[in-house]
């Protein structure tokens, strides 16, 4: 089977509607699709209502990635197989919703002393009223032309050294955690090497999650060699965590794609193994 436990939708910065991100799972061979929007699951009733118009075989997994703050850095916290109807999780994510708002109103603020006035509108109206993310900012500031790409929006206003960086006061990795498994989840490590960390914290950050009670780590990620596979699996092996894949599929680009070289190998601690979707 294969599985790919890491998705966005246009719910928050990804691309594709619930239903276009469904029917290419489908046609790319995805047995198993984990949704995981920035803190939302409004994508999963829409996604389980398309699989059923269009007769899908793909099986969804109600997920969600929660921004955390940890030691100044964001880290990611997904969880897998929530249930996306939960009262208790759907208030918890409306409180980070509301935090992504107020961040939003910081970085125009920022991005006016910068001479960009008046962005927030505008961004509002890219994100749609959805889960309101950087990237929106970053579309922004490419269409009206005050960068050449994406990645230079980042590197020179909205990344940590930025001009409009606003540090965020997202909740702790251990809150993101309880969200999760009082919601019947379990909860991942996102993309541990992609957090601009030396190795050292790396190893840190992973020893920790073990302790504030992380099931699992990502270790087969995109755009990854061999090596970065095999430290991670090192990693989870030396504290007892489990793995997981995902491509963290925002858009189609000709060098991201869903399951694109999600592998792992035989022996390794899958976190889907007792799923009974899998049985
Ligand atoms: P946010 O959740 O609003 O803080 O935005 C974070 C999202 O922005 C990530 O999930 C990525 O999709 C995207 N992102 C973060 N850093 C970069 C970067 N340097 N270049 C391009 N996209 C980025
Ligand atoms: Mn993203
Ligand atoms: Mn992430
Ligand atoms: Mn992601």
């Amino acid at each position: 089977m294969k599985f790919d436990l890491h998705s966005h939708t246009n719910c928050s910065d990804g691309e594709l509607t619930p239903e276009e991100l469904v029917l290419r799972a489908e046609h790319k061979g995805i047995d198993v699709l984990a949704i995981t929007d920035h803190d939302t699951v409004s994508a999963i009733p829409l996604a389980k209502l398309a699989i059923a118009k269009h007769n899908l075989k793909l099986k969804l997994v109600a997920g969600v990635e929660i921004s955390t703050s940890w030691h100044g850095f964001e880290i990611h916290i997904v969880g897998l197989n929530v249930n996306s109807d939960d009262a208790q999780l759907l208030n918890n994510l409306d409180e980070q919703l509301l935090k992504r708002e107020q961040r939003a109103e910081k970085i125009a603020e920022k991005l006016t002393k910068v001479g960009f006035e008046n962005c927030l509108e505008p961004v509002k109206k890219i994100a749609q009223g959805r889960s309101i993310s950087r990237v929106h900012f970053a579309k922004y500031l490419l269409r009206e032309g005050h960068v050449s790409h994406i990645q230079k929006a980042f590197d020179k206003y909205l990344a940590r050294r930025g001009k409009a960086y606003v540090a965020p006061q997202w909740i702790s990795i251990e809150e993101a955690v309880h969200w999760i498994h009082q919601a019947g989840g379990q909860a991942v490590l996102a993309h541990p090497t992609r957090y601009n960390m030396t190795n050292k914290w790396v190893r840190k950050l992973i020893t920790e999650c073990k302790l504030l009670g992380v099931d699992a780590i990502e270790a087969a990620l995109p755009r990854q060699n061999k090596n970065e596979l095999m430290q991670l699996l090192n990693y989870a092996k030396e504290a007892e965590l489990k793995v997981s894949q995902g491509s963290d599929f925002h858009r189609i680009t000709p060098y991201t794609e869903l399951g694109k070289t999600l592998e792992l190998p035989d022996e390794c601690q899958k976190i889907w193994q007792d799923w009974a979707m899998v049985s």
